[in-house]
C-alpha cells in the first residue's frame, strides 16, 4: 500500500504522524507543520475529551476548525493514555467491563467504546481509533488473556457504533492486544479482522523492559494484519526502530520522540555521508544528534545541518540556536521542534522512495 486516501487528503506510505495529543503539536503552528511536510497529526481523543470537551469542539466546528490544521487528524482512542495513567496510580481509575473509569482532579470520565467512537466522529477526525484493553509485556498471561477479550468485545461495540454514526469517508482501525503472547495476538487480529476494520494498529508496549524493540512479536503481528492494509505501529518513534518496523511491513507510525527531544535540546541530524552526498544507508546507526547547549557550539555558525531544508537551518546557525536554548527563550524550542519534524519527513521521504522489495539499506 502506497497511499492512503482520508477526508482531509492524501497521505503517502509510509508516514510519520507527530503527537498533537491536546490538539496541538507543542511549540509549533500549523504553517511550521506543513512547511516541514507533516501529512497528518495524531490526536487524544480522551484527553480533549477532559479538555475542552467533545460537545464544544463539536459546536466549533470539530477538530479541523477548532485547530486549523486542514490535513489528516488521527485520534486515538484513549486506552493506551488510560492504562499509562493507571499504571502509575491505580487509584485514578478502573477498567470495567463496559466501561473504563478514569479520575483526575476530582473529576470523573467515563470512556465507553460507544462513546469513545461518538466523541471522534464528533471531532472530525479522518481516523477513529477502537477503545481497546492496553497491557506491558511483563503483564501476566491472565491480564492478557482478559485485555483481548475486553478488547474484541469492545472492537464489536466500536465497529456497530462506527457504523451507524459516521457520515464520511473516515476510516475506522482496529487495535490488536496480547502483550508477548503469539495465541493471543492470533485470537485478536483474527477477531477484529472479522468485524471489518480498516486498518490495525499494534496495541500495547513496543519496547521490552531495557528499552528494546519487541521484535519477535511486533513481525508477528505484522503478518497477521491484512496486506496491502495500514499497519500502525502505534507509539513507535525512535528513528532506527521506524526503519526496523518499516522492514517488517508497518507503514504508519506516531510518537512524542522528536517533539519531545526538541524541547530538550537535541537536535537529530543524519550521519555525515548524509551531509556530505544525500546518501544514507539506514542499516546500523545512521544518525546521531547534536545537543545545542554543548560549548563546541558556541561560535559555530554552520546550520544545524548542511543540507537540511527546514526554516530553522535555512535561517539560523547552531550558535544562535544555543544561545536561545541558554536563555531559556521559546523560540528555542519552536526552531529546534521544527528542525526534528523536517528530520523525520525526510526519513519517511526516503522510506517512501522505493518499494519495501527493494529495500536494502541504502537511499539516494
Ligand atoms: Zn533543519
Amino acid at each position: 500500500m502506497n497511499e492512503l486516501n482520508l477526508p482531509h487528503g492524501t497521505v503517502k506510505l509510509p508516514a510519520f504522524f507527530p503527537d498533537g495529543t491536546r490538539g496541538v503539536v507543542r511549540c509549533v503552528d500549523t504553517a511550521d507543520l506543513e512547511a516541514c511536510g507533516v501529512k497528518g497529526i495524531v490526536m487524544n481523543a480522551y484527553h480533549l475529551m477532559t479538555k475542552p470537551g467533545a460537545a464544544t469542539i463539536k459546536a466549533l466546528g470539530g477538530l479541523h476548525a477548532f485547530t486549523g490544521w486542514k490535513n489528516p487528524i488521527v485520534t486515538d482512542s484513549g486506552g493506551f493514555q488510560v492504562f499509562s495513567l493507571l499504571r502509575e496510580n491505580s487509584s485514578m481509575g478502573e477498567i470495567r467491563p463496559n466501561e473504563i473509569i478514569f479520575r483526575k482532579d476530582g473529576k470523573k470520565t467515563v470512556l465507553s467504546p460507544e462513546k469513545c467512537i461518538q466523541s471522534q466522529l464528533a471531532y472530525g477526525s479522518d481516523i477513529v481509533m477502537s477503545l481497546d484493553y492496553c497491557t506491558h509485556p511483563d503483564d501476566p498471561p491472565a491480564r492478557q488473556a482478559e485485555a483481548v477479550a475486553t478488547t474484541i468485545r469492545w472492537g464489536k461495540k466500536c465497529a456497530e457504533t462506527f457504523k451507524t454514526l459516521k457520515k464520511n469517508d473516515s476510516l475506522l482501525f482496529g487495535i490488536i492486544q496480547g502483550g508477548n503472547e503469539k495465541l493471543l495476538r492470533k485470537e485478536c487480529a483474527d477477531a477484529l479482522i472479522s468485524m471489518g476494520f480498516s486498518g490495525f494498529g499494534f496495541g500495547g508496549w513496543p519496547l521490552d523492559s531495557q528499552g528494546r524493540l519487541t521484535e519477535e512479536i511486533l513481525a508477528y503481528t505484522a503478518e497477521l494484519m491484512p496486506e496491502n492494509g495500514v499497519k500502525y505501529a502505534m507509539g513507535v518513534g525512535r528513528p532506527e526502530n521506524i526503519v526496523a518496523c518499516a522492514h517488517m511491513g508497518y507503514n504508519l507510525f506516531d510518537c512524542v520522540i522528536p517533539t519531545r527531544e526538541a524541547r530538550h535540546n537535541r537536535l537529530y541530524v543524519f550521519n555525515d555521508e548524509f551531509e556530505n552526498t544525500r546518501n544514507i544507508d539506514l542499516r546500523g546507526n545512521f544518525y546521531r544528534y547534536h545537543y545545542i547547549l554543548d560549548d563546541e557550539h558556541r561560535r559555530d555558525s554552520r546550520p544545524v545541518s548542511c543540507v537540511c531544508d527546514c526554516h530553522t537551518c535555512k535561517n539560523y546557525s547552531r550558535a544562535y540556536l544555543r544561545h536561545l536554548a541558554s536563555i531559556g527563550d521559546s523560540l528555542s524550542s519552536r526552531l529546534a521542534t521544527i528542525h526534528n519534524l523536517r528530520f523525520y519527513t525526510i526519513l519517511m521521504e526516503k522510506l517512501q522512495s522505493k518499494p519495501r522489495s527493494a529495500w536494502h539499506g541504502e537511499f539516494a
